[in-house]
Formats: structure tokens, C-alpha cells, sequence
């Protein structure tokens, strides 16, 4: 077999530029092995022996190599899909075989860990664990950067704070402050006694005998979420400004993100020199190329990682990206220091949960089609995970006419698929809540349902079961809805409490409000998880 040792090569840059066909062969390639690199080049060589003075034999320096292993979105600690896939005991599997490749080996999370998730919700000591348990098993997997994402910013100020000092990972951001008495400052880790604040950017030091290489990497996050206690400013001009302090202290420029893809997109056309934007947000995995940048983001959960080959040759001053999707699946074992740590938050979070009921273990069902709980879907349309909620809020309760959730409970940002158990309800309804059968006047529950409409795109658009919008008439079980009529409703305490924004008015005492039935602490409508799982036990 042909072989060529691609380290000996050296590219003519400014040759290069010109030669279009050879140049995406051997500038940042994605998602192509090195080996393949190598193939393309021999049957190149042959093919068009002409060119073969434009490649040089190096005569001192070797390319530097290194990994980068992304990460990005995970929620959950342990294996999801009756443990099949995913995983922060697979990733650490992942990271040692890449490390005992590659010293040179940096494990990276672009936000979105700290919350929703199940143990999160969980309250140990009157307290709710709100991110600690991945903080922990983060510490033990080796993780080495990260930056904030949206749901970061789920935690209060204090609960916040507590985790970024439990962190032994870097986290940077150039975009994200605290809100403090003092005005903006970023924000700060105190551990051990110090207290440093986080930087806009991170520098890696990466030695080759005698070779140094530099290689600077800069964080940005999405504006949508910002408490009191946050500020968020725009992620492009901060990243610019960054990028000029950083491009000349280092040999090139990668940048770790949280944001919406056309906005990863826009930052790559507004910074061409970042050789690779490792992205988040989105659920599931996808890689772009915009110009030379190359944009990446694996699948939420750990179900997959990015694994970025990264070559950088200091006598074209050029960095090669080579970028492939790994599926964390039951290939990779699970590393056991990091799964006796997740076995441990899960007793615990476990024990909590079967006092109230729940078996989160035994298979439910396997769902032959997703149901989709992400947050873009549920927030704006009904959905078939919706839907199934509403329907089975509406089953539960004898005589019921409809069924009514508002998209807000559903915390999981992600599609539940394959084979579920109770755990996968917790996680898509985090809060739980009771489902209550109320009497209500038409006129009482049409004001509820335009309410919902209105709030298209927030957690208080409703999902809705037996109910139906034709023209500017609502139908309930087929039928006109008369104003002065009766119907019973099931629908969630949380709703009946005010408490949904531009839903104020909806309280049990309501004068339109004529019976409300409260399940007692056996019933099964006691928890909207318990309710749902029912009805999908049946399906
Ligand atoms: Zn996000």
C-alpha cells in the first residue's frame, strides 16, 4: 500500500491560494481522516506530478498536533436510554483513550450543564442540588473548559456562585458579567483561598521539544437569558474585541460558544481567522463550514462529542481541522472512578424520588416516534409530547373535556426517544404538580385558551387536548364552546394559581370557577408524571 508521512510535508501557502482544486485538500479539512488526507495526496502526486515543486520537505519543524474533544448541552449524568447511550462515565472513557493518543488532549463543554436535569431538581437537605451533582462528576471526568449557556442562568445568584467555585475546570467568557453593587465585573471563582475572575480568554501552551505553539481560545454566550443578577453583552462585538487583544499573542484563534447557529455563523463571518467555532444550543449534532472557520456542535446529552484533530504547522502558520462525530454508545465502556461517582448522586436522588412514588427503573415503553419537548417546538406549536400530556391529564379524570398544560412545565429542551422509564417524565416535568378536575364556565376557559395564544413563544403557551380553533370559534369535544356553559377541565395546579404570565385571572376563586376537585395523596392525578405515565403504559 502507498503511504506518505504527511508530517515531512510542507504546503507552499501563498501557491496555494492560487491552486483552487489542490487547496481544500490540505487546508482545515473536516470530518477527513488523515489517513484519507494522505490518500488524496499520493493520488494527487500522481495524478499531477507537474505540481510536485510546490511541496517542500520540512526542514526543521514537525507539525504540532492536538484534540480537542467538545462537548456541549448536557443535562444529565448518567446514561440515558436504559443506559445505552451517552453519559459522563463514557465521556471520560473517550477523553483517556484520546489522551493516551495525544498527550496534547483538552476536553472542552460549550454551556448548558447546570441545569434542567433530573437530580437537579432534587432537595437533599432542604436543599435543591441545582447542578452540583454535574459540577462533581465535571471535576472527576477531567473536563477542561467551559463557558456559560442560557440555562446557567436557571440557577439564582447564590446557587449560581457555589457551582463555579466547586468548579476544577476553567470556565471564559468575554461576554457574560455579574450584576454586582460595584456595577459589571465579571464573574468571579474563589478556591483554595483565591479568588480569580474569569477571563474573556484562555491561552494553551502547547510543546513539541523544542517547539512552542500558542494557541488562544475565546468564549462568547447567547443574550437571551439574563436575571437581575446578569448582563449579557453582544457576543460579536465582544468577540472582535477579543480577538484583536488575543490574534497577536498567539499562532491561531478557536472560539467556544453558546449560541444559535446562524449566529456561530455570523460570528465566523465576522471573525475569518478563527480556525473552529465548537458551538452549542442546538440539540443535535451538526458541522458547517463559513469561509475557513469550521462550526461544530454534537449531539445534547453526551449522546455524541466532536472530536477535532487539530495540526498546526509553523512553517505555513497554518491549522488543519479535522473533525469527526463520535456516538457515545455502549462501544465505549464506562469509565468506573466517573460512574461510581454518578452512581452516587443517582442513589441519593433516587432514594428521594421512590418516597414519592416513583419506579425509575422499569421500562414504560419504547417510543416508536420522539416526542418532542424542545423548547423551540413546545413554546410555539402544539407538540406530540404536549399533546400526550394534555391527553393524559384529560384520561385521568372521568368526564373530563379536555386537558390543559402549559408548555412551561416542560423543562426537558430535547425529544424523548426509545425506551423510556419514569426517570425520562421527571425529566421532561421536572416540577411535577398535581392535575386538578375544575368546572369552569366557557367564557372562563376561552379568555384562558386566547391567553395561551398569546403567549406564543413563553413557557405559557398552552398544550391542549379536546380543544380545537376554527376561525375565531374554539370547539371543545367537537363542539361549539357556549359561553355560559360548563365544562370540566383538567388542568394543572400550577396554572390555577395565577401564577402563568397574562393568566393572573385564573384562580379557584374565580366566580366563573363552579367546582374544584383536588386529587387526594393516593390518587394518581397527585402527580402529572405519575398521570402521564399511565396513559403511556397504555399506548
Ligand atoms: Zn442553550
Amino acid at each position: 500500500m502507498l503511504s506518505l508521512d504527511l508530517d515531512k510535508l510542507v504546503v507552499d501557502r501563498s501557491r496555494m491560494q492560487e491552486n483552487t482544486y489542490f487547496r481544500p485538500q490540505l487546508t482545515k479539512t473536516t470530518r477527513m481522516h488523515t489517513r484519507t488526507a494522505c490518500l488524496y495526496l499520493v493520488l494527487f502526486l500522481l495524478l499531477f506530478p507537474a505540481c510536485k515543486s510546490r511541496l517542500q520537505t520540512a526542514n526543521s519543524s514537525r507539525p504540532i498536533q492536538f484534540t480537542f474533544l467538545q462537548l456541549n448541552d448536557v443535562y444529565e449524568i448518567a446514561p440515558l436510554e436504559g443506559g445505552s447511550v451517552g453519559g459522563m462515565a463514557r465521556v471520560a472513557t473517550l477523553r483517556k483513550q484520546l489522551l493516551k493518543e495525544n498527550p496534547h488532549t483538552y476536553t472542552f463543554l460549550a454551556g448548558d450543564f447546570l441545569n434542567p436535569s433530573v437530580i437537579g431538581t432534587v432537595k437533599l437537605d432542604g436543599q435543591r442540588i441545582q447542578g452540583a451533582h454535574m459540577v462533581d462528576v465535571m471535576n472527576h471526568a477531567d473536563v477542561d473548559y467551559v463557558t456559560f449557556g442560557n440555562h446557567e442562568f436557571d440557577l439564582n445568584e447564590t446557587n449560581l456562585q457555589a457551582r463555579l467555585d466547586e468548579s476544577e475546570f476553567e470556565w471564559i467568557s468575554a461576554n457574560v458579567f455579574h450584576q454586582t453593587e460595584n456595577g459589571l465585573r465579571p464573574f468571579t471563582i474563589s478556591r483554595n483561598g483565591h479568588t480569580d475572575s474569569i477571563p474573556a480568554y484562555a491561552i494553551l501552551d502547547i510543546r513539541q521539544g523544542e517547539q512552542r505553539l500558542r494557541i488562544g481560545i475565546l468564549a462568547v454566550t447567547l443574550t437571551t437569558n439574563q436575571p437581575s443578577y446578569v448582563s449579557i453583552s453582544d457576543p460579536f462585538q465582544a468577540a472582535e474585541k477579543t480577538y484583536a487583544l488575543l490574534k497577536d499573542e498567539v499562532d491561531a484563534v478557536v472560539a467556544l460558544s453558546h449560541l444559535a447557529i446562524e449566529e456561530d455563523q455570523e460570528l465566523a463571518r465576522r471573525i475569518p481567522g478563527l480556525a473552529l467555532i465548537m458551538g452549542g444550543h442546538e440539540h443535535d449534532n451538526m458541522i458547517h463550514r463559513v469561509g475557513n472557520t469550521v462550526i461544530a456542535k454534537a449531539d445534547a446529552n453526551a449522546k455524541s462529542a466532536y472530536i477535532h484533530q487539530l495540526e498546526y504547522d509553523a512553517a505555513t502558520g497554518e491549522l488543519k481541522v479535522n473533525s469527526t462525530l463520535k456516538k457515545l454508545d455502549e462501544s465505549l465502556p464506562l469509565d468506573p472512578e466517573v460512574d461510581q461517582v454518578v452512581k452516587g448522586w443517582e442513589a441519593k436522588a433516587y432514594a428521594a424520588f421512590r418516597q414519592q412514588g416513583f419506579d425509575l427503573n422499569t421500562p414504560i415503553t419504547t417510543l416508536k416516534v420522539p416526542l418532542d419537548g424542545r423548547e423551540a417546538s413546545i413554546r410555539n406549536q402544539p407538540t406530540n409530547l404536549g399533546v400526550a400530556i394534555a391527553r393524559a391529564m384529560k384520561e385521568a379524570w372521568p368526564g373530563a373535556h379536555c386537558g390543559i398544560v402549559n408548555s412551561g412545565s416542560v423543562r426537558l429542551d430535547d425529544q424523548l426517544s426509545g425506551s423510556i422509564t419514569e426517570f425520562d417524565l421527571i425529566r421532561a416535568l421536572p416540577f411535577g404538580g398535581k392535575v386538578l378536575k375544575v368546572e369552569m364556565k366557557g367564557s372562563l376557559l376561552t379568555r384562558l385558551l386566547e391567553a395561551g395564544l398569546q403567549n406564543k413563544g413563553k413557557g405559557g403557551y398552552l398544550q391542549v387536548y379536546g380543544l380545537e380553533k376554527k376561525g375565531d370559534k374554539w370547539f371543545i369535544d367537537g363542539k361549539e364552546m357556549q359561553a355560559d356553559a360548563a365544562y370540566q377541565v383538567a388542568i394543572s395546579d400550577f396554572l390555577m394559581s395565577g401564577r402563568e404570565e397574562n393568566m393572573e385571572f385564573l384562580r379557584t376563586d374565580h366566580p366563573d370557577v363552579l367546582s374544584v376537585i383536588v386529587p387526594g395523596s393516593e390518587d394518581i392525578q397527585r402527580d402529572i408524571r405519575l398521570v402521564l405515565a399511565e396513559y403511556l403504559k397504555k399506548q
